[in-house]
């Protein structure tokens, strides 16, 4: 009995390691996922900055075209306006007038049009500077998950190193053909490998065990599986008894 007891002590060690070594590994991969989002996000606020100064430039060189065009056509309307004076031919007289009206007219079309350039100009200018400090914040927090990041895997990547040391050791204590069985399961069911039997039922599985397995394990004699789920099973009384002793 102590020797069965002994064994599956050993085997519930490496169990232990295993369990930390997938944890860890798992964490090897989810840990750069926060900091790859932030690459992503960073990425797409500057695809989102370049199309607004795009933009603005676009509307910026509509603005001072305008602009130009209202000055030069204002000028106009102003030497018109001096060189009416000495127009004497009625007909030539109406005829600049017209002219003169004309550009008024579309002047003032053009302002409004300046109007809403502008405000389309302001909201540009507002969408940029939001972004502008959006881009700063997720650059500072990139900074910072990179260099947490980094101390973090190695912190893992040292931990791993120790825990693989301690699975050799661990391995050494387990007799080959045992250690054979739990590497086989290792290999082809889900973490854990081996597992209590609580008040009959196999706390891999949940499903009760039958009960000439129940007997077997009970006895202490030798390792058994769990007839449902295949993982190597201890009867968690043997342990508690031991505690007490
Ligand atoms: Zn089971």
């Amino acid at each position: 009995m102590s020797k069965y007891i002994d064994q599956i002590k050993k085997l519930v060690e490496l169990q232990g390691i295993d369990s930390e070594m997938i944890k860890l590994k798992n964490r090897l991969v989810e840990a750069p996922k926060h900091l790859e989002e932030l690459q992503a996000s960073l990425e797409s606020v500057d695809e989102q900055i370049s199309h607004v100064k795009e933009r603005l430039d676009l509307l910026t060189q509509q603005k001072k075209k305008l602009g130009q065009d209202i000055e030069d056509d204002s000028n106009k309307v102003k030497k018109s306006k001096n060189k009416l004076m000495m127009v004497n031919n009625t007909k030539e007289y109406h005829a600049m007038m017209r002219e003169m009206d004309n550009l008024e007219k579309l002047n003032r079309f053009r302002e409004d049009e300046m109007t809403n350039l502008i405000e389309d100009i302001q909201v540009h200018q507002e969408k940029m500077e939001e972004l502008t400090s959006q881009r700063k914040s997720v650059n500072e927090e990139l900074a910072i998950s990179q260099s947490t990041l980094d101390s973090e895997m190695e912190d893992i990547n040292k931990r791993i190193r120790v825990l693989e040391k301690n699975r050799k050791k661990a391995c050494a204590d387990v007799p080959v053909p045992i250690l054979a069985r739990y590497n086989f399961i290792k290999d082809r069911l889900n973490n854990p490998v081996i597992v209590s039997v609580r008040r009959g039922i196999c706390t891999g599985c949940y499903i009760s065990i039958p009960p000439q397995s129940f007997i077997e394990i009970q006895k202490g004699e030798q390792i058994l599986s769990c007839p449902n789920c295949q993982r190597l099973i201890f009867w968690e009384e043997h342990f508690n008894n031991q505690d007490n002793d």
